[in-house]
């Protein structure tokens, strides 16, 4: 009988847990390094953080938590692990962020 809980671990994307755990690791990591250079609390107008690229990370992990994450937003393609390790933050697959 096929282990039910460990393809439902995997997630519906081509990612192994091992793979997303990496990534997770990755995308704290530069959460982490991008909070350091964040202006004080008081200075961020109605809590909206502009820095695209933290707005980035932040939706990266929110996709990694929901289990979207490693789908391009626009073509829906699956992105490649390789792809995904060096622009962990990125949404789109190679040929969207290309034409972007
Ligand atoms: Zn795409």
């Amino acid at each position: 009988m096929p282990n039910t809980t460990d393809l439902l671990d995997a997630g519906p994307g081509h990612l192994t847990s091992d793979q997303r755990a990496e990534l997770r690791a990755a995308l704290v990591a530069e959460r982490a390094r991008l909070e350091r250079f964040m202006p004080a609390e008081e200075e961020v107008v109605d809590g909206v953080l502009a820095d695209a690229q933290y707005m980035a990370v932040l939706s990266a992990l929110q996709r990694l938590e929901d289990g979207t994450y490693g789908i391009c937003t626009r073509c829906h393609a699956q992105i490649p692990f390789g792809r995904s390790i060096v622009l962990p933050e990125s949404e789109y697959c190679v040929a969207c962020g290309a034409v972007r």
